[in-house]
């Protein structure tokens, strides 16, 4: 299928988990890709390999998307590279989670810098040559728990939240220069970031989750391909939810 030909994507955080889930799915649909993560490590490299041997370009870049310097240069190096942008997805995120009264103010602005700031510090580099395209689209990914919050995770859900109230700001400030910002909110998803939960805590999201199983990566890229493909180009502001009904 080609449903990203000629398009290239930028991907954070994609050297392992959803995001490189999303990063082949975008390349198997025709993508140029251009990933980030905080280092060049075997995964990137493996990542890129994968990624070449599909026929696209591809290239990863060490990037920490919490560093506003960081995320200046790296769009700066990857228009250079690729020529153009019209997909973003903000994808690169962490948990440090605990409850209210353990947790501490670096594992607050730890999360908050990597979850949220990252999503404006590249939203605010890709805009401009979107604007100039008059086309672009931006996916970020936010969490169930960003709607309805979850304990033992302020933190986390509070970043994940203010994610979709950046969305939907982004969406009704760009409409009209024909770039789309959209979230998908996922569910449990099995990647390393899942893989912390304890034995107990996954059995009672799995009791909850009516489609009676975790989510994969290929779940969330499949949404990222639509909101990032010509399918969706009436669709701005939304939050699509991934998650087997367990946000319903
Ligand atoms: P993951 O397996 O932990 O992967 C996260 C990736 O982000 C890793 O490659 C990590 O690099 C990278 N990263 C961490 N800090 C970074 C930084 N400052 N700059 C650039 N890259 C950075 O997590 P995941 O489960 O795939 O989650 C991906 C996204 O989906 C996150 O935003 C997460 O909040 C969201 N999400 C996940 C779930 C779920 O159930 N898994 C549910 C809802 C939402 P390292 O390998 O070096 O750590």
């Amino acid at each position: 299928m080609s449903l990203l030909k000629n398009k290239v994507a930028i991907i954070t955080g994609a050297s392992r988990g959803i995001g490189r889930a999303m990063a082949l799915r975008f390349a198997g649909e025709g993508a140029s890709v251009a990933f980030t993560d905080i280092k060049r490590d075997e995964n990137m490299i493996s990542l890129e390999s994968e990624l070449l041997a599909m026929g696209v370009q591809a290239k990863g870049y060490e990037s920490d998307a919490s560093s506003f310097q960081h995320c200046e240069a790296t769009v700066n190096e990857i228009i250079s590279d690729f020529g153009q942008v019209d997909a973003l997805i903000n994808n690169a995120g962490i948990t440090r989670d605990n409850l209210l009264l353990r947790m501490t103010e670096q594992d607050w602005d730890l999360v908050m810098n990597i979850n949220l700031k990252s999503v404006f510090n590249m939203t605010k580099q890709v805009v401009r040559p979107m604007m100039k395209a008059r086309a672009g689209s931006i996916v970020n990914i936010s969490s169930v728990v960003g709607v309805f919050g979850n304990a033992g995770q302020g933190n986390y859900s509070a970043s994940k939240a203010g994610i979709i109230g950046f969305t939907k700001s982004m969406a009704k400030e760009f409409g009209s220069r024909n770039i789309r910002c959209n979230a998908i909110a996922p569910g449990f998803i099995a990647t390393a970031m899942t893989d912390k939960l304890t034995e107990e805590t996954k059995a009672t999201f799995l009791a909850n989750i009516p489609l009676n199983r975790l989510g994969s990566g290929d779940d969330v890229a499949n949404a990222a391909v639509f909101l990032s493909s010509d399918l969706s180009t009436y669709i701005s502001g939304q939050v699509l939810s991934v998650c087997g009904a367990l946000n319903t």
